[in-house]
């Protein structure tokens, strides 16, 4: 792509336009650590402004007929597919996935999650209730008004669209702050819904620093909810931030998601799937496997293959199509993660893979080694803590019992898999994990239609689905008194 049609200003009011600070922020290749465009970085004046943009675009889109406002979702999802190599390379560029995860899955699931939504747009629907005679009772869903939403580093081209698409298709105008440090894809998707035809307003972006643009968006007065994706320290930030004037809060927060392969799984599958859940995106992501808890007795079998499918990944430059790990979307992140491993090694943990940042011509980027520890305790900090990186931590267990035990023995609840044989086992595994999103004989399954989000320390609120919807909605209850007869009830 070239650089020139790199978008790199604040969208403000239908409007590309500078900070008005007139600041910038070098976004960076993390492949190389080379600057790829200065991006206008906000400021609170810019969200003031996008703020105001927004409540005057609301009245507009909020009463337009909803399978319009589905047809400019369904309209964005074309563009995107049209403009899918371009996505990719800047989704690439900007945050180091690989190429071929960027075209196969990022691309492809931020269309999906439009048109899903598009479809939902003139579907999502109030009730009628049955009341006391002579009443008719039903409800509105009505938007909420202008919505904040927070958007991390991890996967901002599709998580622009967990966000975006939902709040939409439900009528609500839009304040988004993409992370600073990957705005790009996030910023072309505002110009193609221009192309799309959403009115001026309906969506800004402001990328900013979290500390400012994200406080002050989730203190801001003119907008009804933030929508916040990070980390659980920040989470409770925005919550408390939020207290100002009683917005609705979303969460979506972190994980240490437990991956249990039982005696019984069909062990080729579960090395194969255990790779993916936790080093697909370099093991940045919120739902990732990050603790393999493996049954004692085929924890050798398993490791042995498992060990030997993490050494051979290729690592590389995200651009070139070879490439099965790319780096960590930054310099700061890749020393967070490493510093892991000088953890796990203080506290008796052996690493059995990986474990170091690689040499060569991937030294001056911000790369990983898929990287395996065994702990000696699932209280133990790498157990406990999320790493955010190819990094997994390996537990044994005896029974079920103690596979439960370690499962949620952590305050997280998001995503956790299985890998068994046993039907019964496997559903009552399902009952009882303390999690919002359960994988048997699979992981880290998506899609625009099922509930996507986490219990405790992971947050609350749900994306995608029928769900996320609700979530973007609140409910008016209408009375009509159709015939009823009511009589006086004070007495003169
Ligand atoms: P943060 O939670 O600090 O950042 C996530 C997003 O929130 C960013 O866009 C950030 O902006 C913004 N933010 C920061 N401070 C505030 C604030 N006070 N109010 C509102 N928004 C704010 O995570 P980090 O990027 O520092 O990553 C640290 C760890 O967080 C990771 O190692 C990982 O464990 C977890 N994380 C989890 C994610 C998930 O998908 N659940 C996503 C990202 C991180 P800015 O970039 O400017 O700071």
């Amino acid at each position: 792509m070239p650089a020139a049609s790199i978008r790199h200003q604040l969208f403000i009011d239908g409007r590309f336009v500078d900070a008005e600070s007139g600041e910038t922020l070098a976004s960076i290749n993390p492949h190389d650590n080379t600057p790829i465009a200065a991006v206008a970085l906000a400021g609170k004046a810019d969200v003031d402004k996008a703020v105001a943009a927004a409540n005057r675009a609301f009245p507009a889109w909020s009463r337009m007929a909803a399978a319009d406002r589905g047809r400019i979702l369904l309209r964005l999802a074309d563009l995107i597919e049209a403009d899918a190599e371009a996505l990719a390379q800047l989704e690439s560029l900007d945050t180091g996935h690989p190429i071929r995860d960027s075209r196969a899955l990022d691309v492809p699931r931020t269309a999906a999650c439009f048109r899903y939504f598009g479809g939902m747009a003139d579907k999502f629907q109030g009730e009628t209730i049955p009341v006391e005679a002579g009443f008719l009772n039903y409800t509105l869903r009505e938007p909420l008004g202008v919505v904040g939403q927070i958007v991390p580093w991890n996967f901002p081209l599709m998580f622009t669209s967990w966000k975006m698409a939902p709040a939409l298709a439900a009528g609500n105008c839009i304040v988004m702050k993409p992370s600073e440090i990957t705005p790009l894809s996030s910023l072309r998707i505002a110009e193609l819904m221009q192309e799309a035809g959403l009115p001026d307003g309906v969506v800004n972006m402001v990328p900013g620093l979290g500390s400012e643009v994200g406080q002050y968006i989730a203190e801001h007065p003119g907008i009804a909810k933030v929508a916040f994706t990070g980390s659980t320290a920040t989470g409770r930030r925005v919550v408390q931030a939020s207290a100002a004037n009683l917005k609705k809060v979303q969460l979506e927060l972190g994980g240490k998601g437990p991956n249990i392969v039982f005696e019984d799984a069909f062990l080729p599958a579960a090395v194969n799937g255990s790779a993916w859940a936790i080093f697909h995106n370099q093991g940045q992501a919120c739902i990732a496997g990050s603790r393999l808890v493996l049954h004692e007795k085929i924890a050798d079998a398993f490791l042995d293959k498992f060990i030997a499918l993490a050494q051979s990944i290729r690592l590389g430059n995200p651009l070139d199509p070879e490439t099965e790990m790319g780096p960590l979307t930054s310099a700061l992140h890749r020393d967070r993660v490493l510093a892991y491993v000088d953890l796990a090694r203080e506290q008796g943990g052996e690493v059995l893979a990986g474990g170091r940042a690689p040499g060569g011509e991937l030294a001056r980027g911000c790369y990983v080694e898929p990287t395996i520890v065994r702990a000696r305790s699932y209280r133990d900090r790498v157990a406990q803590e999320e790493v955010f990186g190819p990094f997994v931590t390996v537990l044994t267990f005896k029974d079920d019992a103690e596979a439960m035990e370690i499962a949620n023995g952590t305050d997280y609840g998001l995503g956790s898999g299985l890998w068994t044989g046993n039907l019964q086992r496997a559903h009552r595994m399902a009952r009882d994990l303390h999690a919002g999103m359960v994988w048997i004989n699979s992981y880290k399954r998506v899609n625009p239609g099922s509930p996507f989000g986490g219990v405790g320390q992971s947050g609350y609120g749900r994306e995608m689905g029928f769900d996320a919807m609700r979530e973007y909605t609140h409910v008016k209850s209408v009375w009509v008194n159709v015939d009823a007869q009511i009589p006086p009830h004070f007495k003169r």
